[in-house]
């Protein structure tokens, strides 16, 4: 079997990305890398191990790229979380503040089935915002979404503890 890839060392981090002072992680280098790609969704399987899941939502966009390739492994069917105005259909949605400005995210009510647990996921965990703001869109649809997956935590944010006040479980792959 080949050396399993040093996760942490694909990701790039690039400094004052979207603003000045600011430690961007990027992971498109670690999507663009065959062995760190498999690694970050075998390792983002491991953390599903043993939970019941009937379909993972992706916040997008890099958790839709996450997001459907754990779906896929789990053998589940994937719900993308929407930016505004995407979708074509008629839209549950949820506006969240961010550190600067505010989002919404969108989802199409039509493919929950209530009382299915739904697991979300994204690339990144900083605050918690976009996180909660995806769950409580899965939940008001009738989901139960009760853990939430993450290539990346930045635990000096407190997003995993904004989560556990929700009841909603955290796991990352890396911090
Ligand atoms: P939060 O809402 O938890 O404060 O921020 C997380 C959201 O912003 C995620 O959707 C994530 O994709 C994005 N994000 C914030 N900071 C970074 C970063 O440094 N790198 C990446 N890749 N995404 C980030």
């Amino acid at each position: 079997t080949p050396p399993l890839p040093d996760l942490k060392a694909l990701v790039r981090t690039v400094p004052d990305f979207p603003a000045s002072g600011i430690l961007f992680r990027d992971v498109t280098t670690l999507m663009a890398d065959g062995a760190g790609l498999a690694g970050a969704i075998d390792a983002l399987a491991d953390l599903a191990a043993g939970l019941h899941v009937d379909a993972v939502a992706g916040i997008e966009a890099r958790g839709f790229i996450f997001g459907a390739a754990l779906a896929q492994k789990l053998g589940t069917g994937f719900v993308p979380l929407r930016k505004a105005g995407k979708l074509p259909v008629p839209t549950m949605g949820e506006d969240y503040a961010l550190e600067y400005g505010e989002a919404r995210l969108e989802l199409d009510p039509a493919i929950i089935r209530t009382g299915h647990s739904v697991l979300l996921v994204d690339d990144l965990l900083a605050t918690g915002g976009t996180a909660l703001a995806g769950a409580q869109l899965l939940r008001r649809a009738g989901a139960q979404c009760t853990h939430a997956m993450f290539v990346i935590d930045l635990p000096d944010l407190g997003g995993m503890a904004a989560l556990h006040e929700q009841g909603i479980e955290g796991r990352a792959v890396m911090a």
